[in-house]
């Protein structure tokens, strides 16, 4: 009798017992279609057996072995593995992640093998020699090739850090290895991805994002599973995409938070390539330029290699000047001071262009009466619903319900309903009417919501036919634009008292990065922050470019409150129709948790921040422990429980290493 067990997309840990038909012969990591009820699903082989615990009667014959892909390499299979056991999910389940849409579908046609791009000798852009600092962390980096070595580039913006990883990349394929190289989002990069083609002309490129058709992901897929693509260029998902030749993984950005996935398998990009190029023995960049406060920490103590570009790579761009407008003296009229509008006036003088930057999260208009105080809510969340004025719309960001604007108030009658709160709508109509003739255009969610909406502004900027850009985060990274001298901050003071653990180093590095959109040529840039609180420390360590002073002060305080990076956490969420049961039940995982023998410290269940959501009550409990190693097996004994107990009217989830807390 030959077994195969196979690991399916189910909500059950363990993986199931199949005859092997004569003739077919699955290896360990094959991909495969077997009956499952009623209907076929793919799974991946993960053991040969010669028999099995499940009685002869009742086992069923597995369909079929897919042949146009090769089985999964032991490497890759044993990442797949380690995703499992670290986040607590069944390992076909993070197969079914792992796989394009279309390799997950049992009844699916031959995949032809494609090379994995025109390697065409396209315009070989030559490398620029790399300054001293870039060879030194070339250098320390090439140190290690052959062995596990995580090294952190931290690198101000316009450093050359891309270079830098360029450079490195090149090295891997002189090897005869594969790259992988992580980006945040690639739809923001494609300046990115045809710096990479022209730099390596010839060699076989894929990108992997869900931005690709199903088709273009498969293919890619394949490529890059079969060793045809040399280099892999992709965002979080691509953090799993089989490599049996990987050579060297770049995580650019390494402290984004996309690269964190917030439903299903909640994985950490960053975290499992770390661990992935541990698995293979081979280095890790992670670049930033403000790292993650737990990266941080593993360089400052030895664990990672920490390699610093100190300067712009560009020997006249310097750094912008970075000023505080003190909006409790310059009091902004609908989100303007003077002393912006002052500046922006001057820019469009000089024919130079600026960014208005609204940090919308957390922030945005809400319909409010002047007679009663009514204020639009949604009705299925605990969230205002955003004011959408040229929709003529109000919407609710967190499950998408949609109102009418009301002519008068619901509550009272009146007529008198105004948005508090800016916008990035608000903020461009304020703009039009403040600056007449000033060419403006806004970036948001709203805005580029069609395909190529964003790369026609961009094309704007770049074409100087705009002389403002008003928009969200979206604006933060990746763009270089020489006439771009002035960056405005409307708002983020909110940020700067959130309950989120995480919400200063996030303004942080958000603020940095708008900041280094100014100035990246020949003109000076400056940043003008309006803020209430201008003395702040963390505004002070922005206007220095001084990241290690923020960071380590930072950690400090972690350290005090014992949070990551000094300590571990997951968070147990839940969430019910109905009201109560959300927290009864985790409640009783509580005490599960505190019968459990395990050095962690469980924290009282709470309700969600946003405590109903698309008409869920939702609730939280948090536990922590010192180290890893403590936290891993009490949370696979917590989970065998709460799998037990069930309750159907409760949806729950763990999140380990969550990324709000
Ligand atoms: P980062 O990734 O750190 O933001 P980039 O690699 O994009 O920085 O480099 C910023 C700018 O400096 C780019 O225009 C790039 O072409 C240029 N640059 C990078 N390295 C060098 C170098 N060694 N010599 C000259 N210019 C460089
Ligand atoms: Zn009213
Ligand atoms: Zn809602």
């Amino acid at each position: 009798m030959k077994i195969a067990r196979v690991a399916l997309d189910v909500p059950l840990e363990q993986a199931f017992d199949f005859l092997v038909p004569e003739g077919l012969d699955p290896a360990r990591g094959s991909l495969v279609v077997v009956p499952f009820g009623r209907t076929a699903k793919v799974g991946v082989v993960v053991a040969r057996a010669a028999r099995s615990d499940v009685p002869a009667e009742r086992l069923r014959e597995l369909a079929k072995v897919f042949d146009d892909v090769a089985p999964l390499a032991a490497r890759d299979l044993e990442l797949l593995e380690f995703c499992a056991a670290y986040y607590q999910r069944p390992l076909g389940e993070v197969l079914h992640a792992s796989l394009p849409p279309r390799l997950r579908q049992a009844r699916r046609r031959v995949i032809k093998a494609q090379p994995a791009s025109a390697p065409a000798p396209g315009p070989f852009v030559a490398p620029v020699e790399a300054t001293p600092a870039q060879a030194q962390a070339i250098a320390q980096v090439l140190e290690g090739f052959e062995r596990f070595h995580p090294v952190l580039l931290a690198g101000i913006t316009g450093s050359g850090k891309t270079e830098v990883y360029l450079r490195l990349i090149e090295q891997a394929l002189a090897r005869g290895r594969q790259a992988l190289y992580l980006v945040p989002e690639i739809g923001l990069t494609p300046q990115l991805e045809s710096r990479v083609r022209s730099r390596f002309p010839g060699v076989a490129i894929v990108a992997a994002h869900s931005h690709l058709g199903e088709g273009e992901r498969a293919v890619a897929w394949l490529a890059a599973h079969a060793g045809r693509a040399r280099i892999v260029l992709g965002t979080r998902l691509a953090a799993l995409a089989p490599m049996p030749e990987l050579g060297l993984i770049v995580v650019d950005e390494e402290h984004d938070p996309s690269y964190k996935q917030h439903e299903g398998l909640r994985y950490s990009a960053r975290d499992v390539a770390v661990r992935r190029a541990q698995l293979a023995a081979i280095p890790v960049v992670l670049g930033s330029a403000t790292p993650s406060l737990e990266t941080w920490a593993n360089a400052k103590q030895g664990r990672y290699g920490l390699a610093e570009l100190r300067e712009r790579a560009l020997a006249d761009a310097k750094l912008p000047v970075v000023r505080m407008v003190d909006t409790r003296a310059d009091r902004p009229i609908e989100g303007l001071s003077d002393a912006l509008l002052r500046a922006l006036r001057a820019r469009i003088a000089r024919r130079e262009q600026s960014l208005v930057f609204v940090n919308r999260r957390g922030f945005s208009p809400v319909l409010f009466c002047r007679s009663c105080a009514w204020h639009s809510t949604c009705t299925r969340c605990s969230a205002n619903l955003v004011l959408h004025q040229r929709a003529g719309e109000m919407r609710c960001h967190h499950c998408g319900h949609r109102e009418r604007v009301p002519a008068r108030c619901p509550g009272c009658g009146s007529p008198d309903l105004a948005p508090v709160g800016q916008g990035t709508q608000r903020i461009e109509e304020a703009l039009g009417a403040a600056l007449p003739g000033a060419r403006i255009a806004r970036v948001d969610r709203d805005s580029t919501a069609r395909k190529g909406a964003l790369a026609d502004v961009l094309a704007l900027v770049r074409d100087e036919r705009l002389d403002i850009l008003v928009g969200t985060q979206m604006l933060a990274k990746g763009h270089d634009y020489p006439r771009l001298t002035l960056v405005g901050v409307v708002d983020s003071d909110c940020a700067l008292y959130s309950v989120d653990f995480r919400a200063s180093e996030r303004l942080f590095s958000l603020l940095t990065q708008v900041a280094g959109r100014a100035g990246r040529a020949r003109e000076p840039g400056e940043v003008l922050i309006q803020t209430d609180f201008p003395a702040h420390p963390l505004y002070a360590a922005v206007a220095a470019h001084d990241y290690a002073a923020f960071a380590d002060a930072s950690l400090e305080e972690r350290r005090l409150a014992r949070f990551p990076p000094f300590a571990h956490l997951a968070m147990l969420r839940a969430e019910s129709k109905h009201a109560g049961e959300a927290l009864a039940f985790l409640r009783a995982a509580a005490r599960l948790a505190q019968g459990l023998d395990g050095k962690v410290e469980i924290f009282d269940p709470v309700p969600a921040p946003l405590e109903r959501k698309a008409g869920f009550e939702r609730a939280q409990l948090l536990v922590r422990a010192a180290s890893r190693g403590a936290l891993q097996p009490f949370l696979r004994a917590w989970k065998a429980g709460l799998d037990e107990k069930g309750g159907r009217r409760v949806r729950w989830s763990l999140d380990v290493d969550p990324q709000e807390a």
